[in-house]
């Protein structure tokens, strides 16, 4: 402590008093004068002393300056204590992307624009520095595969790393997003914390701010389906919720859509019946057939139904282990239905294996099965598998509680051409005259069971609202179906 060492130093002599003599002299004239005892004298007289003064005068203004500033410290802390309220939420808190998104949706009008930022003097950092609003931001960027194969991204802009100061409903908010500490978790995400700080008088707006920033988070995703994918070793949204698609637009075989979601809505009306018997709640799909037979849109679409999200995983992901895919499959999100694509990978790894001993970082046909029954939940567990190649799988996936129901989803019979005609075309051709032509010349080109619901689509969407150019179509069709 520099106050103390300067107060235990060698007592000086004032510089420019009198003498130590004359000073004494003086002292010493003054208490007799006052007729004091013999025990004033010795105390005066030391008081009198000019070394012991200056030390003791020293000392006196170093103690004085420790507390006054020990104590100025310390009312400084309970000012803060008694007028400020801290609120930390960390980034393992599932209100923590929320409380980014709600301070960059209500800030965006407040964003500096960065033309400005480049010409600034001190005076303008200072003042951007300390106007409320967001000042440094940071970019998330999340990349979505569709399911014809091409990427789509998605990004969005969330306060960066530092201090922000806020205004909000007349109360300014400091923000400090940090990193704490260097350590980061399994995902190579460091560990973060927003903290929030503001007056104590305005305590109440955290409550309000905190019901907005939920309230935002519920619309984005209210009506809208999220898609789970996995990121190391958990799930992750993967770009923004998409707009929930509509049941009934993908078109299967008669009757087909509403078995499937009658059984699922069976299941979930049995909680009970399954708990109370100690069976693990759970049911599996698997679909299977030719690609582009709306496999993977019917689970989006009967996720959208069931006001469900999904949590989608392809079994021939390059890095994907019997660990990684057990523990993912134990920790999916609630409502959320678990969409294995391509199970039959998990299958043609084994043969791998035993044909040249080689077992890559891949998921094995064994690691697949203990994942499935070691799935076990409170909530209801809903897997769908999909492959187009049932005969590679093995007759071990299809037992109950792995493989409770088993579909086929085929190239497109007459009737789902027909209703996906009406899809398209109900505007255009209200009397079905024009699906009357289209199918007969479909039935005639042998189409029907030959071509996939999805190419069939594509060529309603190349001809959108053009019944005689669809019509006109159907040979090409005929020819790309043949030249597969
Ligand atoms: P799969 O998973 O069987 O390979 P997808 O579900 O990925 O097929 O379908 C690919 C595309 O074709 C999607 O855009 C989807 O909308 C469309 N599609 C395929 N089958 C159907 C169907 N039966 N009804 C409506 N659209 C379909």
């Amino acid at each position: 402590d520099h106050n103390a060492s300067v107060a235990a130093g060698p007592p000086l002599p004032s510089p420019d008093g009198p003498g130590p003599a004359s000073r004494l002299d003086l002292v010493k004239k003054l208490t007799e004068s006052g007729g004091s005892s013999g025990d004033e004298t010795v105390f005066s007289q030391l008081f009198s002393n000019p070394l012991f003064t200056a030390g003791f005068g020293l000392a006196g203004l170093g103690a004085a300056l420790r507390y006054g500033s020990m104590g100025l410290r310390r009312a400084a802390g309970l000012m803060r204590q008694r007028m400020l309220v801290d609120l930390e939420i960390t980034r393992h808190d599932e209100s923590y992307n929320w409380v980014l998104n709600w301070m960059t949706a209500h800030y965006q009008n407040q964003l500096v624009p960065s033309a400005s930022r480049s010409n600034g003097g001190v005076l303008e950092a200072l003042i951007q520095r300390f106007t409320p609003g967001l000042h440094h931001l940071q970019i998330k960027t999340a990349t979505v595969k569709t399911p014809s194969g091409s990427e789509s991204t998605a990004f969005s802009l969330v306060p960066g790393h530092g201090k922000h100061i806020l205004r909000y409903k007349n109360a300014f908010i400091a923000v400090n997003r940090e990193r704490v500490g260097k350590s980061f978790d399994a995902n190579g995400q460091p560990f973060e914390t927003v903290k929030l700080t503001t007056l104590y008088h305005n305590r109440q707006i955290f409550e309000e701010l905190f019901l907005e920033a939920h309230h935002m988070a519920r619309q984005r995703t209210e009506g809208k389906t999220v898609v789970y994918t996995s990121r190391h070793t958990v799930w992750e949204p993967s770009g923004q919720p998409k707009r929930r698609r509509p049941f009934d637009s993908v078109v299967l075989e008669d009757g087909l859509a509403d078995k499937i979601l009658g059984d699922v809505r069976e299941f979930q009306a049995a909680r009970t019946w399954y708990l109370d018997r100690g069976i693990p709640y759970r049911r599996g799909y698997l679909l299977y057939g030719p690609p582009g037979t709306g496999k993977t849109s019917f689970v989006q679409a009967l996720a959208g139904e069931l006001d469900f999200n999904i949590a989608m995983l392809s079994l021939s992901q390059r890095g994907l282990t019997d660990d990684l895919l057990n523990h993912l499959l134990l920790n999916v999100p609630a409502r959320t239905i678990v969409l294995l694509e391509d199970a039959d990978a998990a299958f043609s790894n084994r043969r791998q294996i035993d044909d040249d001993g080689y077992s890559g970082a891949n998921v094995t046909y064994s690691g697949l099965l203990n994942a499935l029954d070691g799935v076990a939940s409170a909530e209801e567990r809903i897997i769908f598998m999909t492959t187009n190649h049932i005969e590679r799988l093995d007759d071990a996936l299809i037992r109950p509680g792995r493989v409770d129901m088993t579909v086929q989803l085929d190239n497109a019979s007459e009737w789902q051409m027909s209703r996906l005609w009406d899809r398209f075309y109900a505007e255009q051709d209200p009397a079905g005259e024009g699906k009357k032509r289209f199918l007969e010349k479909a039935v005639k080109a042998g189409l029907v069971g030959n071509v996939s619901t999805a190419a069939l689509q594509g060529v309603f969407l190349y001809n959108k609202g053009d019944v005689e150019g669809a019509i006109a179509t159907v040979d090409q069709l005929t020819a790309r179906s043949q030249g597969h």
